[in-house]
């Protein structure tokens, strides 16, 4: 193949590196100039407020702007050859080489930026990807996929199937011609698909119940406050919605007077009204479920706990059990629990408790506490006086434990989709 033919992208190989960060620019720019459009097209499909739908739009344009950036640096290494007797009078290095046809599945969540984190690093590292969108929220990515187009993108870098998961998932999973499957979504249909798929790279990005801990020196009106945003936006249905907080003794009571009148104070309802804050979960099965899981717990609920209209009421759980599932299962809801710990070593424990390990935060005025906590969480990421909700899109993002296997960021994805491909020179 010429180097020429190699350069030109389609069924030659992909673009150059400059091409494709052009692409991703383009697709940026196109995200910036129809934010209006995008934020309503995920608001429409996914009950998503607008508020958070346009935070969703604009870090959207963060993604494809860091992935543009990792196609024009994308390099391999050297090799310290002489650091061996075996290498001496050698040079060596390695080339990243695009791993090859991507399958990617996407959850309903974030249907534009959780799609966006898995097309742009794999254009990035010229991969060419079949994608397969959540069944509840195609649109966002269609809408994607037409950008790209637009962009300058060739045919049959990006293919967008729509329809079952069960078969579209088992011909992505089964195909040979597909090296690598990036999926986002629930625990057993991920790692089912790893268990399905040993040749393949399979990349995990999965749930969690994500702890908390306000230890008792904390500020407390700034743990509340950001506590009380990040527990029931997209109405907790997010991998990283804040579900369980634990709160030292001493600062119980005056934690819990000044979170839940926060909690009270959010605007529940219609999201495609400007100032809502909490809306619809998914759908009515998802209602149910976590209904019935509120009407489960041992714990006192001390708001919420109830619909408004067809909308459940942000609700909050004082000290259930550790076995209750609003406790040890992934809610996916707008409900979060209070729990009284005697020390820092409890809230430790209890928030390394569970078989999840995405992020986990911690609020306190110590040095010593924070340190503490950042080599102690067994967790992908630690936040320290911010909610673990917080998600920038260049920051290595994932989990261990039941959570994942892998981190996305466009810099760590580009590394999944690529392989080490080494070369080593006789030195004359
Ligand atoms: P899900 O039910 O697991 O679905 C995720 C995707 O997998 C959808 O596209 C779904 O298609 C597809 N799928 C389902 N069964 C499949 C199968 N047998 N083979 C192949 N594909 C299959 O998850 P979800 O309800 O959309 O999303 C919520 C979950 O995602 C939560 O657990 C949340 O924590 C997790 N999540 C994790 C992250 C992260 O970055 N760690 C981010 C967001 C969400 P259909 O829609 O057609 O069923």
């Amino acid at each position: 193949m010429s180097r020429d033919r190699r350069r030109r992208g389609g069924d030659e190989g992909p673009a150059a590196g400059t091409k494709r960060a052009e692409i991703l620019v383009r697709v940026a720019g196109a995200l910036g100039r129809r934010h209006d459009e995008v934020a309503r097209l995920i608001s429409d499909e996914a009950g998503k407020p607008m508020k958070t739908a346009r935070v969703e739009a604009k870090r959207a344009m963060s993604t494809y702007t860091f992935s543009a950036v990792e196609a024009r640096k994308l390099a391999g290494e050297m090799v310290p050859m002489d650091a061996a007797q075996a290498g001496e009078g050698k040079l060596a290095f390695t080339l990243r080489r695009p791993i090859g046809i991507v399958g990617a599945i996407s959850p309903f969540n974030f249907p534009l930026n959780l799609v966006a984190h898995k097309l742009a690093p794999a254009l990035a590292a010229g991969c060419a990807v079949v994608l397969k969108p959540a069944s509840q929220t195609p649109l966002s990515a269609l809408l994607l996929a037409e950008l790209e187009e637009e962009a300058g993108l060739p045919p049959g870098w990006l293919n967008v199937v729509v329809g079952k998961a069960s078969e579209i998932g088992d011909v992505i999973v089964d195909d040979e011609r597909v090296k690598a499957i990036t999926f986002t979504g629930s625990g057993p249909v991920g790692w089912k698909l790893k268990a399905r798929a040993p040749k393949k790279r399979v990349n995990l990005e999965l749930g969690n119940a994500t702890p908390v801990i306000v230890a008792a020196d904390a500020d407390l009106e700034a743990a509340a406050t950001k506590l009380a945003a990040n527990a029931f936006s997209f109405a907790g249905q997010s991998c990283i919605s804040v579900q369980r907080i634990y709160i030292e003794s001493s600062a119980y009571r005056a934690f819990v007077d000044r979170f839940v009148p926060r909690v009270e104070a959010l605007t529940v309802g219609d999201p495609s009204d400007e100032d809502t804050d909490v809306g619809p979960v998914i759908d009515e099965g998802a209602r149910e479920r976590i209904l019935a899981w509120i009407g489960e717990t041992k714990g006192r609920v001390l708001t919420g706990g109830t619909l408004d209209g067809e909308l459940i009421r942000p609700t909050v759980i004082e000290n259930p059990p550790r076995d209750d599932k609003v406790s040890c299962e992934e809610v996916f809801g707008p409900v979060c629990t209070v729990n009284e710990v005697t020390s820092l070593d409890e809230a430790f424990e209890l928030a390394n408790g569970t078989r999840f390990g995405l992020q986990a935060g911690i609020f306190t005025t110590r040095l010593d506490t924070a340190l503490r906590a950042a080599q102690e969480l067994d967790f992908g990421g630690v936040t320290v006086n911010e909610a673990p909700t917080y998600r920038s899109d260049q920051m290595p993002y994932g989990g261990v434990k039941d959570s994942g296997n892998t981190r996305e960021g466009p810099h760590y994805a580009v590394r999944e989709f690529t392989e080490e491909h080494l070369v080593v020179v006789e030195l004359p």
